[in-house]
């Protein structure tokens, strides 16, 4: 609409013009009973007819098998960092974390307090440019479980494929929060997935973990109920009160997305819009450059500088007054990033594209 900008933030980010709309209809009265979905008890059979389609929903988008659990939890992703080792080894099981930027880095430094965590391939001295060959990995053998982040959601780099733990009884597990539901995914060859809602599906304040069934109820005596599996998928999520609100949202953008025709065309849809932005950055004669290697660029975050780094602030301020906000590079990297999740139309990565070469028409 009109009055809406072009979001590019990395999270919390946009989300659906529809879903928002939805939303706003059923915001005071929720399909005639009353109340608002903020105000209904969590155990009424309203909000239990919202979790159980959302559930529902997403196992239909991810054709998510029926050994795994899907759980709703709070406390982010950052709370699944410790939950993980926690739940599923003993302080004195080696794991294996492969770190492609500094999520998976902040995952591996909560996981040392709880395992006996190991990095077996790190790409910070290429400033996580880089995903490695999964052959040249040297894993332990014995690691419980591989740790990837599936898309580094601050450097801009993606797993296309995804390695096979060496361990024969080891899973691979991977935090999804900056792709979650952006293309298909085979579960099944995962042991643990986790997401943060606030990139793809929804508002901040849940976090949805999808676990194989036989990997629940191992847990260390000293994890807090709260991040205990077997408790939460016991009490399918409703242990405690949960985010009600952010729950109904993701349902809303689930449902959203399988009305588009699920993932796959999902997918299609991202691919053509992060290609846009990539060819502006490739075809500018190094005015714009994106430091990632081209095979594991995101679909999602699209980092980027300016050979005149000096004409950055002017850049974001520019690309501010035309309605493209939040384009600035992460702290810790500089630059500047479009995060550009399913919800960022088409109509918003064109616009900025056309930007892009505008302002290096006037400034080259
Ligand atoms: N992992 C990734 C890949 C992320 O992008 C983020 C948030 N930016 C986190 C983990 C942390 O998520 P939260 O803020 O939900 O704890």
């Amino acid at each position: 609409s009109q009055d809406r900008v072009f979001n590019f933030a990395a999270g919390p980010a946009t989300l659906p013009e529809n879903v928002l709309r939805k939303a706003q209809s059923e915001l005071y009265d929720w399909r005639g009973c009353g109340m608002s979905v903020m105000e209904m008890s969590h155990r009424g059979k309203e909000f239990l007819s919202i979790i159980q389609k959302a559930e529902a929903d997403l196992r239909t988008l991810l054709d998510i098998p029926e050994e795994y659990a899907v759980l709703f939890l709070q406390g982010g992703a950052t709370t699944q960092f410790a939950a993980i080792p926690l739940n599923l080894v003993n302080p004195d099981d080696p794991v294996d974390y492969l770190v492609t930027g500094s999520w998976g880095d902040k995952a591996f430094k909560e996981a040392q307090k709880y395992s006996k965590a190991k990095v077996i391939w790190s790409g910070k001295s290429e400033k996580y440019t880089k995903i490695p060959s999964f052959d040249a990995l040297e894993q332990s053998p014995d690691a419980k479980y591989l740790h990837i982040c599936a898309n580094e959601t601050i450097h801009g780099v993606e797993f296309k494929d995804y390695p096979t733990p060496k361990n024969p009884n080891g899973v691979l597990i991977a935090d999804m929060s900056s792709n979650f539901c952006s293309k298909p995914v085979d579960v099944s060859k995962f042991g643990v997935i986790y997401a943060g809602a606030q990139k793809n599906v929804g508002p901040a304040g849940v976090t949805i973990v999808i676990i194989r069934k036989d990997l629940i109820g191992n847990v260390q005596g000293v994890t807090p109920v709260m991040l205990d599996y077997k408790i939460q998928s016991e009490n399918n999520s409703l242990y405690n009160t949960p985010p009600c609100f952010c729950i109904y949202m993701c349902g809303l953008v689930f449902e959203d997305l399988l009305e588009q025709g699920g993932l796959k065309e999902v997918e299609k849809k991202n691919k053509k819009k992060a290609e846009i932005l990539y060819n502006a950055i490739d075809e500018s004669n190094g005015f714009y450059r994106c430091p990632v290697e081209k095979s594991v660029r995101s679909l999602m975050n699209v980092p980027f500088t300016l050979e005149k780094s000096e004409l950055e602030a002017e850049f974001i301020k520019e690309a501010a007054k035309e309605k493209m906000v939040q384009l600035k590079g992460h702290r810790s990297v500089g630059g500047m990033r479009a995060s550009i999740y399913n919800a960022m139309p088409l109509a918003g990565v064109e616009k900025l594209e056309a930007f892009m070469k505008d302002f290096q028409v006037r400034h080259a």
